[in-house]
This record gives C-alpha cells, structure tokens and sequence, in this order.
C-alpha cells in the first residue's frame, strides 16, 4: 500500500442498531488499541449520530452520516441537513451508497450535487460507485465507474475532502468480496480516470476505499495493493473484529 496516503476505515451501520448497541460498538473502539495511523469513520444511523459523536472518545475515530441532502433547511420532510449533521458532531457523510441508487432511486446528478452541497458546508464525503453483477459481466465496470465519478467531478474541482468507496453491488453483504487483484485493477482504473478529470496531482491523493463483504479475516489480503487506501465495512463493522480490519495494515 502507499504510504502517503492515510488508510482509512469507514463503518457503515446501515439501517441497523440501537442505542445500546451502538454504544457499545463505540465503547469497544473507545477501548481498543487501534492502529494510530488509521482513520477511521463510524456511520450509525442518523438517530444515534449523536449519542456516538457525544460518547467517542477517540481522536482518530469521527463520525459520519449515511445521507445528506442539497439544501440548508426548509420544506424537505424527512431529509437531513448537513448543517444539523455538523450541530451533532458529525464530520462526514456517506452518499451514492448503492442501497439508496437503487432502493431509494438516486441518480448519479442527485449524488453529485448532494456531494457538492455537502463538501461546500463543511462536511466530508465518502463518495460510493461500483458497478452491478450485470454490469460486470458486460465488461463495462470501469465505465459505470466513470460516468458515476464524472457527474461529481463535473460539479466538484477540489477533492481533497473526499473519499471514494468503490464497491461492487454483488460483493456487498454477499460474502463473495473482490479478489484483492480484482479491486486493484479497478481502483488503478479509478484513479487514472480521476487523473484525466481531476488532474494527476489531485487523483494520486484521493484515498480509494474497497467495500463489499470485507471482514476480519479478508482484510490483510489487501494489504499489498498499492492502490487500496482503506475500506468501508458494512456487516463486519457492528462486530468487534472491525477492530481487527482497522488493524489490518500492522
Ligand atoms: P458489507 O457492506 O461489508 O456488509 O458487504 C459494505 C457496504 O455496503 O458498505
């Protein structure tokens, strides 16, 4: 892996949890011995965002909602405002999650300029592509990719505060992760991409995270990929061998 760009964990909760559970997966990262040079990003749901911000104890570790939308406040019932996010001590959001582009129907516009409201008020992103099992087969991985990062790119020049998870839709919560060889293939074709939109300098500092069915075990394989900056963990995050994923670069 390289070095220069800090590896990164991200915890996805999903729609899961409850107050009980949720402090305790913050206790134990409280009182676990976790790599210092690791960051790491808890995404609880949105009502027990604060409740974690209010209990975490570590500096490495912040805290990051699954959703944000392109307004400051008004008459949108039901979404969330990266302003309160902010209030309640959240510093990062995850968006384009494939469950919301398929499920809740987002497209690549709406992510994008979900992604450019949330970055121009202060809050980080954990920008999610990938492609579909389908999609896949097609050979067209690298293209959905693409045309996903370019939506965002086309509204959003500095990328320093954004994180990319690549994830592919039939690796996630199926046990069936990428080959390490397999995802390092697309995020070399990610970042030379990002290179031909966002310029080389920019494109080697973003961080590209794999997600899809990494756990405890898994981790490491990844570890001698250069372009394997972290991960996002959905599942394996609400057990306590997210630790050991976080301590996967040791
Ligand atoms: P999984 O989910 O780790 O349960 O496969 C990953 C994700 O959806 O972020």
């Amino acid at each position: 892996y390289n070095k220069a760009r800090t590896f990164f964990v991200g915890g996805n909760f999903k729609m899961n949890g409850s107050l009980e559970s949720v402090k305790s997966i913050v206790d134990r990262l409280n009182e676990s011995k976790l790599a210092a040079s690791t960051e790491v990003v808890i995404a609880p749901p949105a009502p027990y965002l604060y409740w974690a911000a209010q209990n975490n104890k570590k500096s490495q570790v912040f805290i990051a909602a699954q959703n944000s939308y392109d307004k400051a406040s008004g008459a949108y019932t039901g979404e969330i405002s990266v302003n309160c996010l902010k209030d309640v001590g959240a510093t990062w959001v995850i968006l384009g999650h494939s469950e919301r582009r398929t499920i809740l129907k987002e497209t690549d516009e709406m992510v994008a300029s979900k992604t450019k409201f949330a970055l121009d008020n202060g809050v980080k992103v954990i920008l999610c592509i990938g492609e579909t099992l389908e999609e896949r087969k097609a050979g067209i991985t690298l293209e959905v990719c693409a045309r996903q990062l370019d939506a965002v790119s086309s509204k959003v020049s500095d990328w320093s505060d954004v994180v990319v998870a690549y994830e592919p839709v039939w690796a996630i919560g199926t046990g069936l992760a990428a080959t390490p060889e397999d995802a390092e293939e697309t995020h070399v074709g990610i970042r030379k991409h990002l290179a031909s939109t966002i310029g080389a300098e920019q494109a080697e500092k973003v961080r590209i995270l794999y997600g899809g069915s990494v756990n405890g075990k898994n981790a490491n394989t990844f570890k001698d990929k250069a372009n394997i900056d972290g991960f996002l963990v959905g599942g394996a995050s609400l057990k306590p061998e997210f630790v050991d994923i976080i301590n996967s670069r040791e």
